[in-house]
């Protein structure tokens, strides 16, 4: 988390420069290893949902890239390579993101099952809820 946000002018060799400071700090929310274990599980299924949708998106361009290609150029085997290559990218994502999905689902039912709060619920515990009444925000401002 970060606070004390503070700008001020600073003139550098005849130039007005903004300057900004702030202060961070870290704090370790406490939680039992069913939770961490559950939630560790909703991330595996978070990360599976991205990497599919990245592999969709890399399986349509080359799809639409070999087929203009081919239309173009007339470059019949580099289309029919390109088509193969994306629908076998497609397939494996399409499946993955339903392996994903289907795992997400399960997952979500089995923390609500258990009476485990999401992994944002972090936010609600005092010393966050402190800090966020001061003014400080969650991350680490790693830039502006
Ligand atoms: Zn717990």
């Amino acid at each position: 988390m970060y606070g004390d946000v503070q700008s001020s002018d600073i003139v550098d060799g005849g130039t007005v420069k903004t300057r900004t400071t702030w202060n961070t700090t870290s704090i370790d929310v406490p939680r039992c290893s069913d939770c961490k274990a559950v939630h560790t599980r909703n991330r595996k299924a978070g990360f599976g949902l991205l990497v599919s949708a990245l592999g969709i998106g890399l399986g349509l361009i080359i799809l639409v890239f070999g087929v203009i290609r081919a239309l173009t150029q007339g470059d019949g085997l580099f289309a029919v390579l390109a088509v193969a290559i994306s629908l076998v990218l497609l397939s494996a994502s399409a499946a993955l993101y339903w392996a994903s999905r289907r795992r997400a689902l399960r997952d979500h039912a089995e923390r609500i099952a258990l009476g485990i709060e999401a992994q944002t619920y972090q936010e609600q515990y005092p010393k966050i809820q402190a800090l966020l009444a001061g003014g400080w925000k969650i991350g680490d401002k790693s830039t502006g």
